[in-house]
């Protein structure tokens, strides 16, 4: 594995735009006996998205990384429109990485018009990112479905930093059958400790440092994991954060298998705080796992 690697170091990326083809390849490829990891994102990359293709290059023998913007999965038609699209630096980044190929469908190539999808998430949408972002986990999964139908991993990487995601892809895989593997990649931090996410590049002036209350609550809330009166210790991290010019949207400690609320430290053997909040006009997620 580690030979092949060093053999392929100077294989160019590919750029593969159309499904037709992105299928073709990933028969081809599964057909002589390959493995093939795969890691969806939105583009506008960061060492956090690096970190699950370089999981992926050493986990399989080929790895695709797809950029694709999903207007299905926004609420707020705001928020697609200034999601950030550095394509070329993203196809930089890339070829550093040494990812084999990039699936960079148009929107056309996605969906086809008047196309409707609804899935029955249950109670995970109807938690958290569900509650606050009506249809998103809709979008979600819709494209996720698709993506795997072309690309067909064998293993695909999503990070813990989008949480409920990965629960909600769990039970999407588990629904449809789909033989794939979901590999949960640690959220990977800048150095003060904010989650790296591609909207942190709104974050003006001061908007950075006040950011960084997020990881700061969940941090406080771990250092008193297990010790004295759970509420007390949330309602402290709460306190941390509304001193700031911060808008909360949730700040929850659950258990990490189904995201109910606990209300003892007693109650989950792996609990989890995550929170929600608006820095300026940027939305952030972040959680931490308390054990
Ligand atoms: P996105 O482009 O935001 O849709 O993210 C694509 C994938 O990268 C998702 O599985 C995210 O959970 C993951 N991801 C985003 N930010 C981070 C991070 N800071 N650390 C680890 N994974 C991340």
């Amino acid at each position: 594995m580690q030979n092949l690697r060093f053999l392929n170091f100077f294989t160019l990326l590919q750029i593969i735009t159309t499904r037709v083809k992105m299928q073709q390849i990933a028969v081809d490829l599964k057909a002589q006996g390959k493995s093939l990891g795969f890691v969806p994102t939105m583009g506008a990359l960061h060492n956090g998205h690096l970190s699950l293709i370089s999981r992926s290059i050493a986990e399989n023998d080929v790895t695709v990384c797809s950029i694709f913007v999903n207007p299905t999965q926004f609420n707020d038609p705001a928020d697609l429109d200034k999601y950030p699209r550095p394509i070329e630096a993203d196809i930089e980044k890339l070829k550093s990485a040494n990812c084999d190929y990039l699936f960079l469908p148009s929107v056309d190539e996605m969906y086809t018009k008047g196309e409707t999808w609804h899935l029955e998430l249950g109670y995970l949408e109807t938690i958290l990112e569900g509650a606050f972002r009506p249809g998103h986990y809709q979008g979600v999964t819709q494209i996720v479905k698709k993506l795997f139908d072309i690309v067909q991993p064998t293993r695909a990487y999503f990070g813990q930093k989008d949480y409920q995601q990965i629960m909600v892809i769990l039970k999407m895989v588990e629904m449809f059958n789909i033989p794939v593997t979901i590999i949960r990649c640690p959220t990977v931090r800048e150095e003060e400790g904010l989650a790296m996410s591609s909207r942190n590049v709104h974050l003006k002036e001061k908007e950075p440092q006040t950011a960084l209350k997020l990881s700061e609550a969940l941090a406080f809330i771990k250092s008193k994991t297990g010790k004295g009166s759970l509420p007390e210790v949330l309602k402290e991290a709460k306190d941390l954060i509304n001193e700031a010019q911060i808008g909360l949207e949730y700040l929850v400690i659950t258990d990490g298998a189904t995201l109910k609320e606990i209300s003892e430290w007693g109650q989950s053997a792996e609990p989890v705080a995550l929170i929600a909040a608006k820095v300026g006009n940027t939305r952030l997620i972040d959680n931490m796992v308390l054990v």
